[in-house]
């Protein structure tokens, strides 16, 4: 049994948190896809590279290195061919950059066969839009996020303050709506639930509640692997 857990679901339903605690509690790697996509966004914007252009892109993916190290936090950091771009890559307009980048072909293949090849290396949490539904098809346990764009809202608009980037509330819903679009509406790997998905609506939950229930559903699976 490939033991990964893919969590998938729109901006803010809390898959970051559900998959960092998950991954602590298991003792699995623990892999953002997102900042996957986030930081080739990143790159391609510092090299003036043209976000629909599949030729450059291509070559751009070939030519990067993306490290996701592990901090004693349970978070990782995010090495950009070196640099630590952790927070270079959380900065609201990354998130658009992020998401152009994604809708192309050449890096989607490109980073798919990275998470999968990091997959298969280790027992790992992904998190992402496609990883139960195109990267790890076969992944033990597929879980599918999400919660009000209300409610996503709310959570992003405080993780920005936090951060000391303060941003309106009504901005940040409008944009959620239009990356929720851009990301399900597009023709590579869109943001779909697997069939064999379990849906949890994180709307008003304590995440903690979540995480047990999630590492609940993985120990059942594989136990039942380890037992059959
Ligand atoms: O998860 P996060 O918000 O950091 O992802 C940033 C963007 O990268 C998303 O809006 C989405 O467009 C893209 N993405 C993706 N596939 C993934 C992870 C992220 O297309 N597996």
């Amino acid at each position: 049994m490939l033991k990964v857990v893919a969590i998938d679901g729109p901006s803010g339903a809390g898959k970051s948190t559900v998959a960092r605690a998950l991954a602590t509690r298991l003792g699995w790697s623990y892999i953002d896809t997102g900042a996957m996509y986030r930081s080739v966004g990143l790159k391609a914007d510092r090299l003036g590279v043209a976000l629909d252009d599949d030729q450059a892109l291509a070559g751009l993916c070939a030519d990067t290195r993306i490290d996701l190290v592990p901090d004693p936090s349970g978070g990782v950091q995010v090495l950009l061919d070196g640099e630590d771009v952790s927070a270079a890559i959380r900065e609201h307009r990354v998130s658009d950059l992020a998401s152009r980048v994604s809708a192309r072909r050449p890096v989607r293949d490109a980073m798919g066969r990275y998470q999968r090849q990091l997959g298969e290396r280790r027992p790992a949490v992904l998190e992402g839009r496609d990883v139960g539904t195109v990267v790890f098809p076969d992944a033990a346990v597929k879980i599918f996020l999400t919660a009000t764009a209300e409610e996503r809202a709310r959570r992003r608009t405080a993780e920005l303050n936090r951060r000391g980037q303060p941003a309106a509330a009504a901005a940040v819903l409008a944009d959620i709506c239009a990356r929720d679009r851009q990301d399900s509406t597009r023709e590579h790997a869109p943001l779909r639930r697997a069939d064999d998905a379990v849906a949890v609506d994180t709307t008003g939950l304590d995440i903690d509640g979540v995480v047990q229930r999630l590492i609940e559903i993985v120990e059942n699976v594989v136990g039942r692997a380890k037992n059959g």
